[in-house]
């Protein structure tokens, strides 16, 4: 029996990050960047407006208010081709160009239409429908009621991201937005390191798949298989499902040759010393080399990890806090290191609640808790109700595992403990 800390290091350094691969946009979210993406273009591309309302030059507006003759309209999309003058203005719309001639823009809140539009000659207003003009109300004279100075108003080309910069590293993990930088620089394929195929099977004769029913009542649902894919596909990981394994040699071996197309393969139930534990057994017998079974923690004790050509392989204890659990310290961080991301299995300190006492233990106990802060440190509050690893209902008030060393009975409250979250 190996301690957790050489478990873990165990299934690390056996973990090679995988290739990488050219990926669609679409499909990037929870993948990490292989490249350095370097922007091709300024962005903004064109000095554009921050504002609707007027674009002008805001040296004009010396007296306020004043009234300038609408030349045009620029919508989202168009540009005005002309040079706005003196005691000219230009309509313009959020994200539209700024017309050459002006520098400001005067929000459309700060304008009205102003009462000498209507006394404007009609050549103008013909001259203004040309160039899709209008003020305010499709007036032709706008009245500007407030001052602006230079650069109101405005975005300048360039100022979120300049053109041959790289806007990312490799190494970031695809978000919403990376997603949304990286279709602003017009990428719609890129480079990433490729995500695991994961696979999952279940072990046990048992057990019975949601939806159908429980015939003797001895059977119980498998839990532990869709709480393994829901883990798999937060961490944005697409699992193969192989169902459940009878605990029979011939069908298991069967199930198991598909699990090892994979590069990740989650076993559950069969590992640990019951008769009918045959995982470690058919493993072997498929070629599987056992890097490690039965690690010196409670709950999860059984847990093994082998290797077969680079295919990863977990067989983790069926009592679902431990199958919980073993994912959380174990799998995790190798799936992690196979898709290139940070490992985030972090251990904490945190201030015990209340008092708390255990049975004296050999292994390294996990126990759920609930997990706050307060004060401007974690306060832990193991959950009172816990009593082993069947027990994934207590996992519904707990946020983290509070870890207590082998050897330790008694805890002070106050006393500081380690602790992971989730
Ligand atoms: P095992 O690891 O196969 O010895 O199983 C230990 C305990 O976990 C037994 O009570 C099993 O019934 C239970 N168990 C095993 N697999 C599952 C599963 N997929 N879902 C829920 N409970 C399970
Ligand atoms: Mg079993």
């Amino acid at each position: 029996m190996i301690k957790f800390e050489e478990a873990l290091r165990g299934v690390l350094t056996n973990t090679k990050r995988l290739r990488t691969t050219s990926l669609s946009l679409k499909k990037a979210i929870g993948s990490v960047l292989a490249e350095d993406v370097k922007s091709k273009f300024d962005i903004p591309s064109f000095r554009k407006s921050a504002m609707d309302g007027y674009a002008l030059c805001a040296k004009n507006l010396k007296s306020i208010p004043v009234d300038l003759r609408v030349v045009g309209t620029v919508p989202a999309g168009g540009f005005y081709p002309g040079k706005v003058k003196k005691g000219e203005c230009v309509k313009i719309m959020t994200g539209s160009p700024l017309p050459k001639g002006t520098d400001s823009v005067v929000m459309v809140e700060f304008t009205k239409n102003s009462p000498l539009s209507s006394f404007l000659p009609h050549r103008f207003a013909s001259r203004n429908e040309a160039v899709g003009g209008g003020g305010r109300w499709g007036c032709n004279l706008v009245r500007i009621l407030r001052r602006v100075s230079k650069g109101e108003n405005v975005c300048l080309k360039g100022e979120d991201i300049k053109k041959k910069k790289v806007v990312l590293k490799k190494g970031a993990i695809i978000r919403a937005p990376e997603v949304a930088v990286l279709a602003m620089l017009g990428r719609a394929r890129i480079r990433v390191y490729k995500r695991p195929k994961v696979s999952v099977l279940c072990t046990g004769d048992e057990l019975v798949e949601i939806g159908h029913r429980l015939l003797k009542f001895s059977h119980i649902y498998n839990s532990n298989g869709p709480m393994l894919c829901s883990l798999l596909s937060s961490m944005d990981i697409e699992n193969q499902y192989l169902g459940i394994a009878k605990d029979k040699a011939k069908g298991l071996k069967k199930k198991i040759k598909e699990g090892l197309k994979s590069d990740l393969f989650i076993l559950s139930g069969g590992v640990s010393m019951g008769d009918y534990d045959l995982v470690p057994r058919v493993l072997r017998s498929c070629g599987v080399k056992v890097i490690f079974h039965k690690v010196s923690i409670k709950p999860g004790k059984p847990n093994l990890f082998g290797m077969k050509g680079e295919t990863l392989i977990f067989g983790v204890p069926g009592n679902p806090v431990s199958t919980y659990l073993s994912f959380l310290i174990l799998i995790k961080p190798a799936i992690e290191k196979l898709m290139g991301r940070e490992i985030s299995l972090k251990i904490e300190k945190g201030i015990l609640n209340r008092d708390f006492h255990q049975k004296l233990g050999k292994r390294k106990h996990f126990l759920p808790a609930w997990i706050e802060m307060k004060n401007n440190r974690w306060e832990v509050f193991p959950v009172p109700t816990y009593h082993g690893s069947a027990d994934i209902a207590s996992l519904l008030s707990a946020n983290g595992f509070m870890i207590v060393d082998a050897g330790i009975s008694f805890l002070k409250q106050n006393s500081q403990v380690n602790i992971i979250q989730w």
